[in-house]
C-alpha cells in the first residue's frame, strides 16, 4: 500500500490552499457581516479560479472540466473545506454529475455551459413533505404531444437563487421517477422565499413552484423512471466529497486554530496547552480527524478501482460529519469566551458544521443503510484480500 501523494497531487494541495488564503478567506467576514457578496467580487474570483483550472474539478477533461480521478477530486475537496460553502460555490463551481447523461442537444443547452461556469446549475429534491424520504416526492410531470407538465414544489434548495436552472425529480408514474432540466424564468415556474438558516451564511435556500410548467422533451435527463438511481448515484459522490473530504478539511482548519490558540493563550501563568485537560480535546480530535481522513480517502479508492462503494460512503457521511461536529464544540472549549464571540470565527465554524449531520442523508439514514448492509452481508470492513 502506498499512502504517499505524487508531485502533482502535492502542487493542486498547495495551489488550491494559496488560492483559498489569498482570494477567499479575506471575504469570509464580509459574507458572515453582509449575508452576500457583490456579483462582481464573485465574478472576480470565478474568472480567476477558472484561470488557474480549478473550476469544475469533478467534470472530465473533454468537457473543459477537471478530469480528476475520485480520490484527486477528494483531496480538492479536503482544501474547498478550508472555506465557506458559497465562496466554494462561485470559485470553484458545483456542477452535478448527473448532468453527464446530457445526451444530443442537451449537451450545448446545459452541460457544457454548466462546466464552462456559464450557467448554474442547483438540484431540487427535497420537499416540504418528502425529505428523508426522497422517493415519496408529490411534484409530478405528465406527458403530453410534445413534452412534459410539471407540477409541485421543492423546498431548501442550495444556491437556488444563483442558479439558472434545477435537476428536478418528479414522479412521472405511480412508482416512477424521472429527473428534469428546468431553467428559470419558464411560465408557470416560481421561486418563493429564502428560507434563512443558523449557517453557512450566503448560500440562499429556496422554495421553488411549478404551476403547470411546460417542459420540452429535452428536459428529460436521462431515462423516464431513471431520476431517483441518478439522484442517489449523485448524492453518493456528493456525499462523500462535499461532506466526507470537507467535514475533514473544516475540522483539520478548525483544529490549527485550536492548536495555535492552545500554545499562545496563557492563564495561571502557563498556556492552556500545558493543560492535560485542554490536551485531551487536541489529541482526541487529531485521532478522529485522521481515521476520518483515511476512511474518505478508501472509499474513493474504492470508487477509482470500480467497487461499490454505498456503505464506505454511508460510513464516511456519518463519522465525517460527527467528527467535524466534536471537533467544532472542542474548539469552541479551548477558545473560551473567545470561541462563543463573534469577534472570532469559532462561532460561525460551530454553527455551519451542523447542518452535515443533515443534508445529503442524515446521520440516522445512513447508520440505517450501515446496520442493514451489516446483517444482510456482513460488515463491510476494508478486505485487504479482495
Ligand atoms: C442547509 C440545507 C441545504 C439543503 N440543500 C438541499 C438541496 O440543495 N437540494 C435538495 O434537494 N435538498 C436540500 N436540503 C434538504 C436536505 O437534504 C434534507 O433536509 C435532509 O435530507 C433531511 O430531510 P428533512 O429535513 O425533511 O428531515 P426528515 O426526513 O423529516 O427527518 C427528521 C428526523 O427524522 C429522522 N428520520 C427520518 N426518517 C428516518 C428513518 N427511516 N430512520 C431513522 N430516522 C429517520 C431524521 O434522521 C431526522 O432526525 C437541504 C437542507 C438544508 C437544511
Amino acid at each position: 500500500m502506498d499512502f504517499a501523494l505524487n508531485d502533482e497531487q502535492k502542487m493542486m494541495i498547495d495551489t488550491l490552499r494559496r488560492f483559498i488564503a489569498e482570494e477567499l478567506r479575506p471575504l469570509e467576514d464580509r459574507l458572515e457581516n453582509d449575508g452576500h457578496i457583490d456579483r462582481d467580487t464573485a465574478t472576480t474570483i470565478h474568472e480567476k479560479a477558472k484561470a488557474l483550472g480549478l473550476y469544475a474539478l469533478n467534470m472530465p477533461a473533454e468537457l473543459g472540466g477537471g478530469g480528476l480521478s475520485n480520490l484527486d477530486r477528494i483531496l480538492c475537496e479536503e482544501q474547498f473545506g478550508h472555506t465557506t460553502d458559497y465562496l466554494i460555490r462561485r470559485a470553484f463551481g458545483n456542477v452535478y454529475e448527473p448532468l453527464l447523461h446530457c445526451r444530443g442537444e442537451q449537451v450545448a443547452r446545459w452541460l457544457e455551459p454548466a462546466v464552462a461556469g456559464k450557467r448554474t446549475c442547483a438540484i431540487a429534491i427535497t420537499e416540504p413533505g418528502a425529505g428523508s424520504d426522497a422517493a415519496g416526492i408529490r411534484t409530478h410531470a405528465k406527458k403530453t404531444g410534445t413534452g412534459w407538465v410539471l407540477n409541485g414544489g421543492k423546498h431548501f434548495i442550495s444556491d437556488g437563487e444563483w442558479s439558472d436552472f434545477f435537476l428536478v425529480s418528479a414522479k412521472t408514474g405511480e412508482k416512477e421517477i424521472s429527473m428534469f432540466m428546468v431553467d428559470k424564468g419558464l411560465a408557470g415556474f416560481s421561486v418563493g422565499k429564502d428560507q434563512k438558516m443558523m449557517g453557512i451564511r450566503g448560500t440562499p435556500h429556496l422554495e421553488l413552484f411549478f404551476d403547470n410548467v411546460q417542459l420540452e422533451d429535452a428536459a428529460l435527463l436521462g431515462e423516464r423512471g431513471q431520476g431517483f438511481k441518478l439522484a442517489m448515484g449523485a448524492l453518493n459522490v456528493v456525499r462523500l466529497a462535499q461532506v466526507g473530504a470537507r467535514a475533514v478539511g473544516k475540522a483539520t482548519h478548525v483544529l490549527e486554530l485550536m492548536t495555535a490558540y492552545a500554545n499562545d493563550r496563557q492563564q495561571f501563568g502557563q498556556r492552556i496547552g500545558d493543560f492535560q485537560m485542554v490536551q485531551q480535546m487536541l489529541a482526541d480530535s487529531v485521532i478522529e480527524i485522521n481515521a476520518a481522513r483515511w476512511m474518505v480517502y478508501h472509499a474513493a479508492w474504492m470508487l477509482d478501482q470500480g467497487f461499490d462503494a454505498r456503505e464506505q460512503i454511508a460510513m464516511v457521511k456519518v463519522h465525517a460529519a460527527e467528527t467535524l461536529g466534536r471537533v467544532v464544540d472542542r474548539a469552541v472549549q479551548v477558545f473560551g469566551g473567545m470561541g462563543f464571540c463573534k469577534e472570532l470565527p469559532i462561532e460561525r465554524y460551530y454553527r455551519d458544521a451542523r447542518i452535515y449531520r443533515i443534508f445529503d442523508g442524515t446521520s440516522e439514514i445512513h447508520r440505517g443503510v450501515i446496520a442493514k448492509s451489516v446483517i444482510k452481508k456482513g460488515a463491510a470492513l476494508f478486505d485487504v484480500h479482495r
